[in-house]
């Protein structure tokens, strides 16, 4: 077990009372590893915070918090190409709704199980809470693999997928989105099958759609762009800018790709990227247009980037990425990609700053590797909110009947990344965790959901 802040000292009476919970949840959710990383780590910041308010503690809030609202597994039954029936599961968690309907993005990934969507529920609702947008937190997901599979198999999944969640989900009640292996085309035969069920054009039901049938500008860019505004923020504060740095971003998706556009259009040098089968190099700086050729276009590894340019390095092993040296790293492909060992080879290698694009890339010993070399470090749930916070603008677009512009959407983003990053950075001064933006986010999150749920009741 990892042990909190003031533990390595003298645990306090809140401290105590934190493990405590800890471990109930360890007991309660065997096997679950990901999710107890991830309450781990959300606990670790909140010590100083029970330790001013008593009535959090009095409250039970944490025994509250760690308990979804509800939790959905259902069978997936569907027929591929040659007529063969599969059968994959399906998973919705409705975490947390103190602060507004379960919102939460949908990961059709083979490695999704029960712990995985409740790792990223329980984040999710912190997230949530910081983007000021009434949302509450949710996560959904299954465990087919979109790899490989014709357009028609995938839309067979989705519609049986709907067929069950429909049920559970609405634009008052439950809106999902995308994440990994779900994008505006997955999102698409979703909302298709939900409208046929439903029998009405709700189209606030779905966030992440495509703008023919009521998506925003500015949603796809918005996790990586927001990334690398949240980091731009963050860099300011220490006299310090994109320009002329190095960097690496894994990754070869949604969040990567907009990363590395925004850090490059700032000035950036970005050097290196990664997929599942291995990370390429190019000294000359990546070219986005290519990665997004290969990946998006073609569907293919990354290894076919060298075929364009012949000066770029493709090597096998992803992980291997980060001993790249660099000044600026931007995790955006998966959880626990930074092993420690991969930390201090980082730091060995005079990185300055590390912005979580992905959720939870880091493992809890790479994080104290960062915070205690001094490595300006920000967290997954400040960093990659500005995804969750445009699908809360999609959802007041759905309802008023109106849309903005590309350009209002991304002023609102890059005002909400500032919001995010001043409200972290302040709730870790308030709490004697100066500098530690991991914790004040964490604090920050928490203090919302907490307060709107006691002023519900027991909820
Ligand atoms: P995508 O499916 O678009 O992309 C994921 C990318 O990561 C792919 O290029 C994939 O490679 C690569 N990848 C997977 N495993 C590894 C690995 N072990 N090492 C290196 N690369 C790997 O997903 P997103 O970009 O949407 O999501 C990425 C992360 O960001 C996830 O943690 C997600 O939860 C988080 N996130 C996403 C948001 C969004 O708006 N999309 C919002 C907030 C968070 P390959 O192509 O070979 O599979």
């Amino acid at each position: 077990m990892t042990t909190t802040h003031t533990e390595k000292n003298e645990q306090t009476e809140a401290g105590a009372y934190i493990d405590r919970v800890y471990q109930q949840v360890v007991e309660r959710n065997p096997g679950e590893d990901e999710f107890h990383q991830a309450v781990r780590e959300i606990f670790d910041a909140l010590e100083p915070v029970f330790e001013a308010h008593p009535m959090y503690r009095k409250e039970n809030i944490l025994e509250r918090m760690v308990e979804p609202e509800r939790m959905i597994t259902f069978r997936v039954p569907w027929v591929d190409d040659e007529g063969s029936v599969h059968i994959s599961r399906g998973f919705r968690v409705q975490f947390n709704s103190a602060l507004g309907p379960y919102k939460g993005g949908t990961r059709f990934h083979p490695s999704v199980n029960a712990g995985t969507i409740k790792f990223l529920g329980f984040e999710q609702i912190l997230k949530n809470a910081l983007t000021e947008q009434p949302i509450g937190g949710g996560k959904g997901g299954s465990d087919f693999d979109p790899k490989g599979k014709s357009d028609a198999e995938i839309m067979r999944f989705c519609q049986s997928f709907i067929n069950e969640l429909h049920r559970h989900i609405g634009p008052d009640t439950d809106i999902p989105a995308g994440d990994i292996g779900v994008g505006p085309k997955e999102i698409g035969y979703m909302f298709g099958e939900y409208k046929k069920l439903r029998g009405r054009f709700e189209s606030g039901a779905f966030t992440g759609k495509a703008i023919e049938h009521g998506g925003i500008l500015g949603r796809t860019e918005a996790t990586g762009y927001g990334a690398v505004y949240f980091m731009k923020e963050m860099l300011k504060d220490y006299g310090q800018s994109f320009e002329n740095q190095t960097v690496v971003v894994s990754g070869a998706g949604n969040v990567s790709i907009h990363a590395m556009e925004k850090a490059a259009e700032l000035g950036a040098h970005v050097v290196a990227c990664s997929d599942s089968r291995g990370f390429i190099y190019d000294k000359n700086g990546i070219n986005i247009e290519t990665v997004r050729d290969v990946k998006q276009r073609q569907g293919n590894s990354l290894s076919a980037y060298t075929a364009y340019h012949p000066d770029a390095e493709h090597h096998d092993n992803p992980s291997a990425i980060w001993q790249t040296a660099c000044d600026i790293a931007l995790p955006c492909a998966t959880q626990n990609e930074i092993s420690e060992e991969a930390a201090k080879t980082l730091t060995a290698n005079n990185v300055k700053a590390v912005g979580e694009g992905a959720n939870m890339p880091s493992t809890l010993q790479a994080i104290r590797t960062f915070q205690e070399a001094g490595v300006l470090f920000a967290p997954a749930k400040a960093v990659n909110a500005g995804g969750v916070a445009v699908s809360a603008l999609e959802m007041a677009q759905n309802s008023s009947r109106l849309a903005w512009t590309f350009q209002e959407v991304d002023d609102k983003l890059q005002d909400i990344m500032k919001t995010i990053y001043q409200n972290s950075t302040q709730a870790a001064q308030s709490y004697d965790r100066s500098g530690d933006l991991a914790s004040g986010a964490n604090i920050a999150g928490f203090i919302k959901t907490a307060d709107a749920m006691i002023k519900q009741g027991i909820v």
